[in-house]
């Protein structure tokens, strides 16, 4: 039976992400449109596909389509045919679309719990990333966890200052920033 507390944390969950959205129903952008920008603003060069976005998001490639049009129309992100496979799509993130996540209304929300618990920040990571999985394992779907969290990432096994980081699934030169990014492909 789930306790008390645990329902309590749950209902807490639901509570702040009821009221993180509702900051962002006053910006520039809707909240699917946020959802997107800082899902490519996150995701690293094999994740950054409309595919990945719809499966990240849970969602229709069409209505993924649409908000991706919006985004572009807005200036903030690009559409080109990605140079690993021409038939997939890249997005890239432009310079207005930089801008705007700096304004990002969640930031609100990470900046509250972080004067809240400042020494336990890790902690409730791990607690709420080790949630996420036994959501996922039960729904199906993927993690799209951090890349350094991966099975796959070696770590200073890179070929340079910049890359140092190497994947073994895929065979690509990792830097630190990659190491950082959400992927498709990780497996926990
Ligand atoms: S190490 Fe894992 S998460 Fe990182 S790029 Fe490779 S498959 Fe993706």
């Amino acid at each position: 039976m789930t306790s008390t507390a645990a329902i309590d944390v749950a209902h807490l969950i639901d509570r702040l992400d009821r009221l993180a959205r509702s900051g962002e129903a006053v910006g520039e952008l809707n909240p699917a449109q946020w959802e997107a920008l800082r899902f490519v603003a996150r995701a690293n060069r094999f994740s950054r596909t409309p595919a990945a976005l719809a499966e990240y998001l849970g969602s229709t490639r069409g209505t993924v389509s649409q908000t991706l049009i919006a985004l572009e129309q807005k200036g903030h992100v690009t559409r080109e045919p990605s140079l690993r496979d021409r038939r997939s799509i890249m997005l890239e993130l432009t310079p207005m679309g930089a801008h705007a996540m700096r304004r990002d209304p969640i930031l609100a929300l990470a900046a509250d719990i972080e004067a809240t618990a400042p020494n336990q920040l890790e902690a409730v990571v791990e607690v709420l990333r080790t949630a996420l999985h036994a959501m996922i394992t039960r729904n199906g779907g993927r993690a799209f966890g951090a890349c350094y969290t991966c099975r796959h990432f070696r770590k200073g096994g890179g070929s340079g200052r910049s890359e140092p980081h190497h994947c073994a699934l895929l065979d690509e030169q990792l830097s630190e920033a990659d190491s950082r990014a959400i992927c498709v492909e990780q497996e926990a």
